[in-house]
């Protein structure tokens, strides 16, 4: 990759190509997570399919593996060792069929935007609770929603997938076309092709009944011993939440949280106020010092989990859980609870079942979550001291909790490297590595969570893909991001 060859790309595509020394190379570099010092070999940032299609052409000619990325939220995962970052940030239309309750979404799309433009014809998609998680990478990944027990896994949601091949072919892929392909985009990750766009399912949710108890955090024993008893009685329409809270003392938390700590009981009730405030009395009876409850339009879910919707430095990690017993919450109370002195923002436990534990014979490689509940703790990591504090406790809350662990991980919630034989089972994971092999023999494409090809051919990989130096071009031929 040369001067010359760089000014070639950049006169063929619409977007930019990014280089060390350019100005506007850091921002170019930046994840979502900013505890993240993401360091390419250059950041493409194309603004059409035929961009990416370039982009990907170009790398391999230059013997350069290409990373994509929506957002960086699951950065922390990313190996990136001198790669290009496609980072699809620029590509955002939007279009709901309202007739056909399906949506149509470029790469760089936000789930807030499909949110808000499905709701004007009273749909849903199945969001998570963050409003600027990409929706490509959540649902390549699998994807819990707020309305997951109902609906299942955002990625079994996939009706049609347009992307670019590690050869750099445009393709769109769904049931009846290239179905093995299809099948390993949805829930195998990032490692079968740039995704361009996703067609999705929408479902027909304008109002849910929705909130969150607020507890003293001395109370966790007691509340998540509720809540767990609570969750296993209740209907598909119910998804829930049981957390502890830490909120740190900065102006970004309103005043009645901030610095305060709690266990809280976050929940979706797809069904009238009546109906919810009947299912949810045993959990009420226990007296919360706050109640959020009420009917709510649908677009406010997103805000339910209080998650940040702006770039922020953090560390999280995540498991499934088998069950929850007693011995599990006390497990969990003695590491992250009232005496724990943890430096976690947020520990949190998703309740799981449902349509998420039932596979459909037309489901992708995440057919469903073979688990009962999923943890994620996570805390804030603006300084090195704190990201050491942070990741310490993060692995013994995983490892307080290890008697219960489901044995495979969640690829969304992974967000440490993780062996692909812990995240799929093992018959998916080897269909996703023929797939694999089929696709991207030469493993140009690099996902968070990478699936190698099934035939190793680490000799000619290693030949082929060591990347070339980069020369930067003269600053002023260039255009800025
Ligand atoms: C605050 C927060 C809240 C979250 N809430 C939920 C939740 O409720 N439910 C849930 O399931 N998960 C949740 N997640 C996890 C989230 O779904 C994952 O981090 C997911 O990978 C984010 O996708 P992204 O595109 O935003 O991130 P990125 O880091 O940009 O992408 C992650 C990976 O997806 C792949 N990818 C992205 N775009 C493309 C593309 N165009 N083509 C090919 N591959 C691509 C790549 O392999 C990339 O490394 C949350 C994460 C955070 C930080």
């Amino acid at each position: 990759m040369n001067e010359q060859s760089i000014e070639t790309l950049r006169a063929r595509i619409a977007g930019d190509f990014v280089v060390p020394g350019d100005p506007g190379w850091d921002e170019a570099r930046r994840a979502w997570n900013l505890a993240v010092d993401q360091r390419p070999a250059a950041v493409a940032l194309p603004e059409s399919a035929e961009d990416v299609a370039e982009i990907v052409r170009f790398a391999r000619r230059h013997g350069f593996r290409v990373a994509p990325q929506g957002t960086g939220h699951n950065s922390g995962a990313l190996a990136i060792d001198g790669d290009i970052l496609l980072k699809t940030e620029r590509m955002r239309a939007v279009s709901i069929d309202p007739a056909a309750r399906t949506a149509r979404v470029d790469a760089g799309v936000l789930w807030t935007e499909v949110t808000a433009a499905a709701a004007a014809h009273g749909l849903a998609g199945l969001s998570g609770s963050s409003p600027d998680v990409g929706v490509v990478g959540y649902s390549l990944g699998g994807g819990i929603s707020w309305l997951g027990r109902r609906y299942g896994l955002s990625a079994n949601s996939v009706t049609a997938v347009e992307l670019v091949t590690a050869d750099g072919r445009l393709l769109r892929v769904d049931a009846d076309h290239e179905p093995d392909l299809f099948w390993a985009l949805r829930g195998g990750g990032g490692s079968f092709g740039v995704v361009t766009a996703l067609e999705l399912r929408l479902y027909p949710v304008r109002e849910v009944y929705a909130g969150i108890l607020f507890f003293p955090l001395e109370r966790g024993a007691q509340v998540l011993n509720a809540w767990r008893e609570w969750a296993e009685t209740v209907p598909d329409e119910v998804t829930s939440v049981g957390r502890f809270l830490q909120f740190p003392p900065i102006p970004a938390i309103p005043e009645p949280l901030r610095g305060k700590s709690f266990v809280v009981v976050e929940a979706t009730f797809l069904m009238d106020w009546f109906a919810a405030s009947t299912i949810l009395q045993p959990l009420r009876a226990l007296n919360p010092a706050m109640d959020t409850f009420a009917t709510i339009p649908v677009t406010d879910l997103e805000h339910l989990h209080m998650d940040p919707d702006h770039p922020v430095p953090g560390y999280g990690d995540g498991m499934l859980l088998r069950e929850l017993d007693a011995e599990a919450i006390d497990a969990l109370v003695a590491v992250a609870g009232v005496n724990a002195r943890s430096p976690l923002l947020s520990v949190e436990i998703r309740h799981l079942g449902g349509a998420l534990a039932e596979a459909q014979p037309e489901s992708g490689a995440l057919a469903k979550l073979d688990a009962k509940f999923a943890l994620f703790a996570v805390g804030m990591t603006p300084t090195p001291e704190s990201r050491t504090a942070v990741e310490l406790h993060v692995h013994a809350v995983k490892k307080a909790l290890s008697r219960w662990d489901a044995g495979r991980a969640y690829l969304n919630f992974a967000e440490s490297r993780s062996p692909g034989a812990s995240i799929w089972a093992p018959e998916a994971y080897a269909r996703l590595r023929r797939v694999k092999a089929k696709w991207d023999a030469n493993d140009v494409l690099r996902s968070n969570h990478p699936v190698a090809p099934a035939e190793r051919r680490h000799a000619r990989v290693a030949t082929r893909i060591r990347p070339t130096r980069v020369t930067a071009p003269s600053r002023t031929a260039r255009r800025q991001p």
